[in-house]
């Protein structure tokens, strides 16, 4: 005879109401420290969850704590330069995260007192804050019964509900929050919750594999181990592939200092500093025709490093070369690596290429 709680008539809230305070009481005693964790202000809960988007953990700690050194609260992120915001994301990638952090902060000075506010659907007002993000600040910051959903939630909520509906749908993501909300306990317990579905998710109910199940507070009651797909689920579709650009990535030098310039204001990596770069693998003779035509005076070309950086849609595929020149065209900034690095921020994609110029 089935268990109570296997899926009975569609609704997974008895089993996560047997869940949750099996994931709260494991989380609480075995909660990895993290920096802000160990005193969850809005502002702080805040920063981190934008900096985890698309992040490790492990590597979003210095840069938040660089962060949170230098912009301490609403205010400072409010009045700070938008180049040394960008010098502070440096790194971390998908620099409108950065961009949207400033925008919010201004507004939140502006028409809320400088504090942020504690609703889910006032904080998806501010640019940057998506549903997760708001869910996440309310919860942990402010203790309202607001589930965060991400890829993890979603893989631990899929095995042990054994839900078999594609996670990569945007509705099914919705049908999931709302499940959560509506068994989601408020105050203290609705952060540890956020958190333990979140932690879960990262460290035993893993992806891309066998997830951990025999340290698994809810192994007992999980469908999916019981049904034995624990591997199988969560069920998603295939990404789209993404569109490949070949580049040919100019190190244009002359006596020490390097070209480099500022990127548009609008598009990708807007705003952000790069080296000249042809479309497509250049030959020899383009990249002198193309040097000679900026006034640059070419000399010696030599090849590069190559290197690859995948965004969400698209791939580039770049090749480096070196090219020796007698004048400094007024077209580009000439800096030295060293000068590049205080002063440029500069996108992860070019790193093997300021890499490349700092060893020369
Ligand atoms: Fe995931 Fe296994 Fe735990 Fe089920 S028992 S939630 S599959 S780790």
């Amino acid at each position: 005879m089935a268990r109570p709680t296997d899926k009975q008539n569609g609704s997974d809230g008895p089993l996560l109401q047997q869940a949750i305070p099996l994931l709260i009481d494991w989380y609480s005693r075995h909660k990895k420290s993290m920096p802000w964790r160990e005193d969850p202000t809005p502002y702080h809960v805040w920063i981190s969850e934008i900096m985890l988007q698309q992040t490790r953990i492990e590597a979003a700690i210095p840069y938040y704590l660089r962060f949170i050194r230098e912009l301490p609260d609403i205010p400072a992120l409010a009045a700070v330069e938008e180049e040394r915001l960008l010098k502070l994301w440096e790194g971390l990638g998908y620099y409108s995260r950065a961009r949207n952090l400033k925008k919010a902060a201004l507004l939140l000075t502006e028409r809320y007192g400088g504090a942020l506010p504690r609703t889910p659907e006032e904080l998806q007002k501010l640019p940057g804050i998506g549903a997760y993000t708001a869910g996440a600040i309310a919860s942990i910051a402010f203790g309202e019964r607001t589930p965060a959903v991400d890829g993890n939630v979603m893989r631990v909520y899929a095995r042990l509900c054994a839900m078999e509906e594609d996670v990569m749908k945007e509705n099914t993501r919705r049908a999931v929050t709302a499940s959560l909300a509506e068994v989601y306990p408020a105050g203290r317990e609705a952060g540890l919750l956020t958190e333990a579905l979140m932690e879960l998710g990262e460290v035993v109910c893993i992806p891309n594999g066998a997830p951990l199940c025999d340290r698994c507070p809810v192994a007992e009651i999980c469908r999916a181990r019981r049904a034995g797909k624990q591997e199988e689920l969560p069920l998603r579709s295939p990404p789209k592939a993404r569109r490949i650009e070949e580049r040919t990535i100019l190190l244009l030098e002359q006596d020490g200092a390097y070209a480099v310039r500022r990127r548009p204001d609008h598009g990708l990596l807007a705003g952000l500093w790069e080296f000249p770069a042809l479309e497509g693998y250049a030959r020899e003779e383009e990249i002198f025709d193309y040097a000679v035509k900026q006034g640059c005076c070419p000399e010696a070309l030599k090849a590069g490093p190559e290197a690859l950086h995948v965004f969400t849609h698209v791939e580039w595929h770049m090749k480096g070369t070196f090219l020796t020149c007698r004048s400094r065209s007024p077209l580009f900034e000439w800096k030295t690596p060293l000068q590049i690095l205080a002063d440029c921020p500069m996108p992860k994609a070019f790193h093997v290429y300021l890499n490349a110029i700092k060893k020369r």
